[in-house]
């Protein structure tokens, strides 16, 4: 057995059985690596030598049965050491695999990559409901490695297994039932008791149905998998490019060669280590290890002590802020003058909540702890009030005086203002009031982007912030702390990369050839079709009030202002700098060559840059690493690059890398993307 402390624990019980339980000392969650693996094989062979009647394989943990890879011993490994560890790996499943006595992985919780490749490896599977499954590793440029590319097409249709790995998505126990992941997927109650059933049945597999099996065997061929192959090569290209992300193409590939030999088994590993050594596994690995870090400096603190949130003004923020909120698991009461859009706002939650699985230990329906509130009686009771009013000083201001008698001793008000600063909204505030100010700056559509800036104005105390951090960590968001400034981080950098686009216009640019360019250089969406769906109105305005506040930042564009006065706002008025239809843009074909992309790239994100250096020079936000993270979750920068200052050094570092620094801008400029940014 290996020494050290103890990671597996294997119990002898009645009537032959063991169970070998994962439990790895000092963390919240299972991971594998090297000393997981180690001590592993150490157990196998004593199983090897001494098989019990049935094996269990199950967690310790409270939080599941493994969350995947050490991520962070893999990102810190050089080819060869990962080479060797995911061999050490293989032969390990392999060998639990091979055990004469039936295994069972008894799974609850997270089961993810690693974990499920483990899961695959034992004869059964069975789950309770709270399991979740899934192949998370294409989010980090990466795909299954330690069989998982081999086993996972053997247990559930091709097509699906494929469909799995490419999307990364995770699934709950019922789904996985469905797909024949699981044998079984019952209350925690009864989690044991299935177990049992499935041991009895031996090693053999369960079998498929007659038409399943048929349809199974089709897929399986080598016809059928270069079908499902070529189709998700379609697919796949449709979203990301090769050149960006690699993982995907090398996915399909693995897919589709011939299975079931130690030479499949080679041919993951060598696609892993090489996928690991690529810019783009490293620039997202290291966007994850950030994210990470910055959850865990938000639950740092003594916690937010907040269970009920009244949120004030229920449009397209304030309906889905409250919407997410109670649906993490907090009581929420919404208010609003007008009482229509609060019932509208609550109708369209509704239909949202149902199917969704509620995630917090709350007995109560999230759809009970939405409360609609037209008086604000829910004022007097809430620890956190945010107001979601128009983006006036002066409603917000009448909206806050209206609180002051009002507020429980330690209630936090915040603002999900974009563009007024705090210290102009907080000018009413008595003392203490002003210290519990804070800025909560959600992006639009709520749901789907995960940043949430949290500003500190000069009064918001330490412990304001820390509350606030500490919440939206709460509601599964990602808290960016930052100081109030015009545009905050998110639309301060973005803005003057939109505005630019629009001047490329003005220069005679079409906005094809402009959005093409970024996207070559990774964006989702180029700017100008993120303008036109943000609305050229709001670009207009955040691009006067940063060209107002801030010296450097020019004039918007002439053509934006004159589309604006034409009452061309883009996809909310079906015409902007493109004509929309169906809720697209009619584009035509770009025409320019890859000489010309790259020029107009360097200029699209030169101002982008620009502004990257000030707000660090002004401490707007505490780090470049959270400065990346902001805009690549806030703002929709390519990920795989790893935000702009990783950009900006690996620019720096490579060998035919042109100038030290980006060209500064001719003339830089402004616009709000917070209103209604890309998705990450
Ligand atoms: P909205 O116009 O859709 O909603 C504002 C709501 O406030 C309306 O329903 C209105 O009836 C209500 N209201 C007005 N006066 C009120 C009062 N005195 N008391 C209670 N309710 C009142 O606006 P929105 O787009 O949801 O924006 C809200 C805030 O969020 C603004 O500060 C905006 O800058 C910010 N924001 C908006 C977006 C976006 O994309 N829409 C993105 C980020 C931040």
């Amino acid at each position: 057995m290996a020494r050290g402390k103890s990671i597996w624990h294997l119990k002898k019980q009645a009537g032959g059985y063991a169970t070998l339980t994962l439990d790895v000392p000092g963390q919240a969650q299972n991971t594998l690596g090297r000393a997981v693996l180690d001590q592993f094989e150490a157990f196998l062979e004593e199983i090897e030598k001494n098989p019990p009647k049935a094996l269990f394989v199950r967690s310790g943990k409270e939080s599941g049965f493994m969350a995947g890879a050490d991520i962070e011993e893999l990102g810190s490994s050089d080819a060869d050491s990962l080479k060797a560890l995911i061999d050490q790996g293989h032969k390990a499943l392999n060998r639990l695999e091979a055990l004469p006595c039936p295994t069972v992985a008894v799974i609850h919780g997270v089961c993810l990559g690693g974990g499920l490749e483990v899961a695959l490896a034992c004869d059964h599977r069975v789950a309770d409901h709270s399991a979740r499954f899934g192949f998370p590793e294409v989010q980090l440029g990466l795909h299954p490695g330690l069989g998982g590319t081999e086993r996972l097409p053997r247990v559930v249709e091709p097509a699906t297994a494929l469909q799995l790995m490419l999307t990364g998505k995770t699934i709950d126990a019922r789904k996985a039932k469905k797909l024949g992941l699981v044998r079984d997927a019952v209350p925690d109650r009864h989690l044991l008791a299935a177990a049992r059933a499935a041991a009895e049945t031996g090693k053999q597999k369960r079998k498929r149905g007659l038409l399943d099996e048929l349809k199974y065997t089709l897929e399986f061929s080598s016809p059928g998998k270069r079908f499902i192959a070529n189709r998700a090569r379609k697919e796949t290209a449709k979203h990301f490019s090769e050149k960006h992300y690699p993982a995907p193409y090398a996915l399909i590939d693995l897919f589709e060669q011939e299975t079931g030999s130690d030479d499949a088994l080679e041919a993951e590993a060598q696609s892993f280590v090489k996928l690991s050594q690529t810019e783009t596994a490293k620039n997202l690995i290291g966007l994850f290890l950030r994210r990470e870090a910055l959850k865990r400096e938000a639950r740092r603190s003594k916690g937010h002590d907040i269970s009920h949130v009244h949120i004030i003004g229920a449009g397209t923020m304030g309906a889905d802020i409250a919407m997410w909120t109670a649906m993490n698991g907090f009581t929420v009461t919404l208010q609003d003058i007008d009482r229509s859009v609060i019932a509208k706002a609550i109708g369209r939650a509704h239909k949202w909540m149902d199917g969704k699985p509620d995630h917090s230990d709350d007995v109560r329906d999230p759809e009970d702890r939405l409360i609609a509130d037209p008086k604000g009686d829910g004022v007097r009771s809430a620890d956190l009030i945010i107001e979601a009013g128009p983006e006036k000083a002066e409603i917000k201001q009448k909206i806050y005086d209206g609180l002051k008698d009002k507020l429980k001793s330690r209630a936090i008000i915040a603002t999900n203002t974009s563009s007024i600063r705090l210290e102009t909204l907080a000018e009413g505030l008595p003392g203490p009031n002003a210290g519990r100010f804070v800025g909560l700056h959600f992006f639009n559509p709520v749901t789907k982007m995960p940043l949430v800036e949290i500003v500190s104005g000069e009064k918001t105390t330490k412990e304001t912030q820390a509350r606030a951090l500490a919440f939206i960590e709460a509601i599964a968001k990602l808290p960016l702390p930052v100081k109030s400034a015009p545009g905050f981080l998110v639309n301060r950098i973005l803005t003057p990369y939109l505005l630019q686009a629009v001047k490329l216009i003005d220069e005679g640019c079409s906005p094809e050839e402009v959005d093409a360019a970024a996207e070559d250089f990774g964006m989702q969406q180029g700017p100008v079709e993120v303008a036109d769906t943000v609305g050229l109105d709001i670009c207009l305005e955040v691009g006067r009030v940063l060209a107002r506040d801030l010296d450097h930042v020019a004039d918007p564009p002439a053509q934006l202002i004159e589309k604006v006065e034409a009452g061309d706002l883009g996809k909310k008025t079906g015409k902007g700098f493109y004509t929309w239809s169906d809720g697209k843009p009619q584009k035509a074909e770009n025409e320019a060559g890859p000489k010309t992309l790259e020029k107009l790239q360097e200029r699209l994100l030169a101002p982008l840059y620009e502004e990257v250096r000030r707000v660090l020079d002004e401490g707007i936000v505490a780090s470049e690493d959270h400065l990346d993270l902001g805009a690549v979750f806030g703002s929709g920068f390519a990920p795989f690059r790893g935000g702009p200052c990783t950009a900006l050094r690996q620019k720096k570092a490579a060998p035919s890398s042109p100038p030290e620094t980006p060209a500064k801008p001719e003339e830089p400029a402004k616009a709000d993307m917070s209103e209604e940014p890309k998705e990450a």
